[in-house]
């Protein structure tokens, strides 16, 4: 590495470390509507782990580690990273937990989640993003993360059931399908509500009679989760 280089590396630990401080602290700040006053231990370890950087391109390093979302293309952008850790912790992952993403994107919340669950299948509506974020999992070494391209709305109906459902772009209504490919007490966190504005993010959990207990977690601001054009 050449000075600069680790310099710069030094900077994005540094960075990152303020970063994990600062996601603590929104924790506290909206713990009267999540009810989650302090992120878990495990959820912070898994976003300690990944480097945010490897997710974006090279020109928006100096912002790596800010406390917002960035553009990745496509007008898709990675999520902010305090939403990426409250969206984490409210899924209450174990070792062993399947976990089913919809929205891809970059693969940033999929390496968060596959640094917490046995295998995380995440689905991506637009191919690009969908093979770049494949490629760029396994070649971080993430070999517990199987990316496709497909409609969320469908879910992945050959690997159902799944301990959690994590949806990372916001559907007007909850998708039909989703609930079923839900174990029994299984978890789905999810924004809910009209485009271009802001939306309610819910955690539900599926009942022993197949219903789902909702609750309010906060207002949340995501791109919406579009229908897949027909052919
Ligand atoms: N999880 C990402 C953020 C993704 S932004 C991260 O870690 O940063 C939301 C993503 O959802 C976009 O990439 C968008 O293309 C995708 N998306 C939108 N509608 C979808 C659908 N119906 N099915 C699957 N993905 C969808």
């Amino acid at each position: 590495m050449t000075t600069e280089e680790t310099g710069e590396a030094a900077g994005l630990a540094e960075a990152r470390q303020r970063l994990l401080q600062q996601i603590a602290q929104d924790f506290a700040e909206t713990a009267s509507w999540t009810g989650r006053p302090v992120p878990s231990e495990r959820t912070m370890r898994a976003l300690s782990r990944v480097s945010r950087e490897a997710f974006i391109s090279e020109r928006d390093w100096v912002a790596a580690y800010d406390n917002r979302p960035l553009s990745i293309g496509y007008g898709q952008t990675i999520s902010q990273p305090f939403i990426v850790a409250l969206m984490t912790d409210l899924l209450d992952l174990e070792p062993e937990h399947r976990v089913l993403e919809i929205g891809t994107g970059c693969g940033y919340q999929a390496a968060v989640l596959a640094e917490l669950a046995a295998a995380v299948f995440s689905i991506e509506l637009v191919g690009d993003l969908a093979l770049s974020a494949q490629r760029r999992l396994r070649h971080l070494g993430y070999e517990n993360v199987r990316v496709r391209q497909g409609d969320g709305f469908q879910g992945w109906t050959e690997e159902a059931p799944f301990d959690a459902i994590i949806v990372t772009a916001a559907p007007e209504e909850l998708p039909e399908e989703l609930p079923a490919q839900l174990v029994t007490g299984g978890r789905l966190v999810i924004p809910i509500g009209p485009r271009g504005d802001s939306q309610m993010l819910w955690r539900c959990v599926k009942q022993t009679d197949g219903t789902l207990d909702m609750q309010r977690k906060l207002p949340v601001a995501f791109v919406p989760m579009l229908a897949e054009k027909k052919r």
